[in-house]
Formats: C-alpha cells, sequence, structure tokens
C-alpha cells in the first residue's frame, strides 16, 4: 500500500511541478483572450502529453518497486488505460496551437499548421513523432480488436522510443514554458529551472528502465548462466521446462510468481513470453508448465537440454502472501493451476484448510496431477476436478490413471471424483458449502475468469477477498 501511495505522490508532485511552471508562464495569460486561451490550454496539453509518455515507459519499465506495489498485469491495464488520455492529448496539443495561431496570422488552418513545419525544425520532428505515435496507438486498438500477432505490435510498440527521441529536442527547444522560467545560470539562459527539472524527470525514467529492463536481467544471466536442464511432457498439450545454473537456490522467488523467459536458441531468440514458476523453491531448478496454446507455446517440445535461457523476474503478487484467514477456496482453470502449485504448498505448511477446484476439459488434460495427489495426501487440501467435456451435470467416480509426467514418480493408488460441466456459482456451492467463509484465489482462461470475476460477489465474498492473476499482459 506505502509503494502506491509513494507513487501517486510523485505523480503529483511531478503534476504540482509542471503545473507552476505552465501557470508561471502561460496559465497566468488566460484572461487576455482567446488565443492566449488557446495557447497556454495548447502548451499544457503538450506538457501533460510529454508527461504521460513518460508514464506509459515507466509502467512497461518493470522497476521493481513499481512492480512491487501494482503487479505487471495491473501495470499493463494501467498502461492501456493511461493511453486513451494520451492520445486526448496528442490530438489537443496541435489542434489547440494552430488554432491560436492562425487567429493572429490570418492563415487556414492547414496553411498555419505548414508553416509551423518549415519554420522550426523541432516542429516538423515533433510531427514524426506524433505520427509514430498515432501509428502505434491504432495498431494497439486494432490488435486488442482482432487479436492480430503479438509480436509484430511489440516490435511496432518499440517506434515508440524513436518519437520520444524525436519530441525531446521539440519540448525544449520551442517549448515556451521552458524558456519562460527564470535561468539556472545567467550565462546558459537556456538552461531554465523547469528545463533542468525536465531533464531530471527523463534521466529518472530512462535510468529506471536501463537498470530494469536490461542491466539488471543481464546481471542475473551472469550471475547464474540459467539453462535447460530437461523437459518433461505433462499432457498431450503441457510441457514442462526444467531450468537450473549456478547458485539456482539463489534465484529468489516467492511460489506463484512468474518469469518473463527468454530461451536463447535459434528461432526463439527475439520472444520473450512470461510464465509462471510452477516449481517450489528448491535447490536444484526452477520449473515452468507451458501449454501448447499458440505459435510459440507449440514448439516447447522442440527446446533442447542445456539451452541458456535469458530470465527477467521474478514478478507478480499472486503467492501465499495475500491469504489472510484460515480458509481457501483456489479455482484453477486448465493451466492457470501452474501459480497454485507452489501457493498450495505454502498454504498448506503453515495448517490452512484449502479446497482447490480444478477444471480441464479432459482427464487426460489434467497438468501436474501427482504432485497435487501427494499434496493433497500431505496437508489440509481436498482437490475436486471439473471436467468440461464430458457431458454436464453427470458426476462420476474412477481409479486415478495416474499421470502422464515423465518424472513426478510412480502416481498414487487414489480414488478421483471428477465432476463435468463448466465452474459456476451453482458447482461452486455444491462442492464447497462453505465458499462464502473462504478467500478465493482465481487462475485460469480468460472466460472463466471473468464470468467468475463478475458471479462470485453473489455468493457473499468480498472483492477484496477475491485474489486473481491474468494470464495477459
Ligand atoms: C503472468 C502470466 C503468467 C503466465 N503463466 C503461464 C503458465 O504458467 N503456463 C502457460 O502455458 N502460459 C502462461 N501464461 C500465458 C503465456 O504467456 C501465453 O500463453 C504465451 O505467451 C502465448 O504465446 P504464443 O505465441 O504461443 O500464443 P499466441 O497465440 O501468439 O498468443 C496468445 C496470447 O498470449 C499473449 N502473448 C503472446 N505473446 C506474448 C508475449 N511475448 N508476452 C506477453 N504476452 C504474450 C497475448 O495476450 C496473446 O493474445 C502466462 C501469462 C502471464 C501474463
Amino acid at each position: 500500500m506505502s509503494k502506491k501511495v509513494t507513487f501517486y505522490f510523485l505523480i503529483t508532485v511531478h503534476l504540482a511541478i509542471t503545473g507552476y511552471f505552465w501557470w508561471e508562464t502561460s496559465g497566468i495569460r488566460i484572461h487576455r483572450g482567446t488565443t492566449a486561451v488557446l495557447l497556454a490550454f495548447g502548451r499544457l496539453s503538450g506538457l501533460m502529453l510529454a508527461s504521460m509518455i513518460l508514464l506509459q515507459v515507466l509502467h512497461m519499465g518493470r522497476a521493481r518497486w513499481l512492480e512491487g506495489a501494482f503487479g505487471l498485469d495491473q501495470l499493463a491495464r494501467l498502461h492501456r488505460r493511461n493511453g486513451k488520455w494520451l492520445t486526448i492529448f496528442l490530438i489537443a496539443h496541435p489542434l489547440l496551437l494552430v488554432l491560436a495561431y492562425k487567429r493572429s496570422s490570418g492563415l487556414t488552418f492547414l496553411a498555419q499548421f505548414l508553416k509551423f513545419q518549415v519554420s522550426f525544425e523541432d516542429v516538423l520532428n515533433a510531427t514524426i513523432a506524433a505520427c509514430l505515435l498515432g501509428f502505434v496507438i491504432a495498431y494497439s486498438v486494432l490488435m486488442s480488436r482482432r487479436k492480430w500477432d503479438f509480436e509484430k505490435w511489440y516490435w511496432a510498440h518499440l517506434s515508440v522510443y524513436i518519437a520520444i527521441l524525436l519530441s525531446f529536442g521539440h519540448q525544449n527547444g520551442v517549448g515556451t514554458d521552458f524558456l519562460g522560467a527564470s535561468p539556472v545560470l545567467e550565462r546558459f539562459p537556456d538552461l531554465t529551472w523547469f528545463t533542468l527539472y525536465w531533464y531530471f524527470a527523463y534521466a529518472f525514467i530512462f535510468t529506471s528502465l536501463a537498470w530494469y529492463r536490461f542491466i539488471s536481467p543481464l546481471k542475473l544471466f551472469y550471475t547464474h548462466r540459467f539453462s535447460i536442464q530437461k523437459l518433461t511432457q505433462e499432457t498431450p498439450d503441457v510441457w514442462s521446462v526444467y531450468i537450473t545454473g549456478n547458485n539456482i537456490e539463489k534465484f529468489r522467488y516467492t511460489a506463484g510468481q512468474f518469469i518473463i523467459v527468454r530461451f536463447l536458441a535459434r528461432g526463439y531468440y527475439w520472444q520473450a513470453h512470461p510464465f509462471s514458476l510452477s516449481s517450489y523453491p528448491n535447490s536444484d531448478h526452477i520449473r515452468l508448465s507451458i501449454k501448447a496454446s499458440g505459435d510459440y507455446t507449440k514448439t516447447i517440445g522442440k527446446l533442447t537440454p542445456r539451452t541458456k535461457v535469458y530470465i527477467e523476474g521474478p514478478y507478480g503478487l499472486l503467492t501465499a502472501k495475500k491469504s489472510k484467514t484460515n480458509k481457501v477456496l483456489m479455482v484453477a482453470g486448465g493451466i492457470g493451476i501452474t501459480p497454485f502449485r507452489g501457493i498450495l504448498e505454502d498454504l498448506g505448511k503453515v495448517g490452512k484448510n484449502v479446497e482447490l477446484i480444478y477444471a480441464n476439459k479432459t482427464e487426460s488434460d489434467i497438468a501436474l496431477r501427482t504432485e497435487l495427489e501427494e499434496l493433497e495426501e500431505k496437508y489440509n487440501l481436498r482437490v475436486h476436478h471439473v471436467l468440461s467435456a464430458s457431458g454436464v451435470g453427470a458426476s462420476f467416480s474412477r481409479p486415478s490413471s495416474g499421470n502422464q509426467a515423465g518424472d513426478q514418480g510412480q502416481p498414487l493408488q487414489s480414488n478421483t471424483t471428477f465432476h463435468t460441466g463448466f465452474v459456476n456459482n451453482d458447482l461452486i456451492k455444491q462442492l464447497v458449502p462453505d465458499v462464502s467463509t473462504r478467500e478465493i484465489f482465481l487462475c485460469g482462461p480468460p472466460p472463466m475468469m471473468s464470468a467468475l470475476l463478475k458471479t462470485l460477489p453473489t455468493l457473499d465474498i468480498p472483492k477484496n477477498k477475491i485474489y486473481f492473476e491474468r494470464f495477459s499482459l
């Protein structure tokens, strides 16, 4: 909580400083008429636009202190939401300034716009930057609607950095509020207190970006020299990748967290994907369990032992630390079981009473089954398997067919009860009648998550007792 407060405090300080310098040069003149109003708000929207861009970089910069407050998934959502404000300022800034200048020049809107481009080199750069930003925003909106290729979108997104570079000179070169502030030193009139602050804000954000996105993961890689130890097939669609390295026990994570991995092999270099750690912290390996759900994940089984692995993280706030009471219900859909594997162990160790509802299409899709059965034996845990592909409503009992995993020890001789249908409030109440007295952990495919997040509160479960992770950034 205090990290969030610090973050909002920093934003307030930034807005106060920016607002103060804007007011001193432009805001104070708004009583002079329409042109002054257009100029002042045109400049303010420019300052806000630059601030929003910096905020967007900060959101995606994977800074530890910020991730610890929000989690990467929530930061990604904030990033998308801010994109809308950014678009408004992107349009308002040139629009208001051209309208202001055309009032005194008598030119048409287009002629005034073009005059700006030829009169100042920095404005032309800024226009190119604005086009790049507009392209990225349009691409992002279309991609979220049409589910275009994530990787192409990601690379297109990088053009934002070119836009930032192009627009930086524009701000300090022609930004009246920067030039209007008092100089730091008489000998350098262009270096005003506001410019100095602006340089500091950029330096802070880009140092943080460089540190957390590049230097820190490189350090991690050279410390541990991660590589694939082995691969095992858990189900027809799920492969577990065991990763080891020097002093692997010193790679510290909390069960339930995730990492962003890049396999350093031909065909994999250019892609980094997030996966939960399906292992419990130990001194031998870390493990990912990956479901073939797209072009990239379908090829995981082709990776080979000793392949080097570049890791960013660990990230994520969905851990046993969330749990404050003694009774917990966990609902996992398909590969959503991965973060729960370790969390179950942490909850079990402190004696919590845990019910796990684990939904899959068919019995053969159940991943990590033997491990779950072992945990069930060891701790105060009950697992309810729900299968969606065997008809709705019926419930049947059959002996466990064991596990398909190559490396999880002998299958246990337990009787497993399977329930069929889809996980909804009725089924949850049937399986766990005291659900309203429990905290809920939720992880699964987006349709299941959205449906349950809407309906669970109607079972008298307060929203702040539902902890979840979406498998999308
Ligand atoms: C926090 C978190 C934990 C996850 N844990 C697991 C796990 O334990 N096991 C598992 O199988 N899957 C997990 N996923 C999902 C996994 O990251 C995606 O299934 C995988 O990236 C899809 O890649 P693809 O190219 O095969 O599929 P595609 O069909 O290309 O992509 C499917 C969707 O995955 C997302 N995606 C694709 N590429 C990336 C990328 N490079 N970075 C971020 N998102 C991307 C996009 O939303 C895309 O729409 C997790 C995701 C997140 C965010």
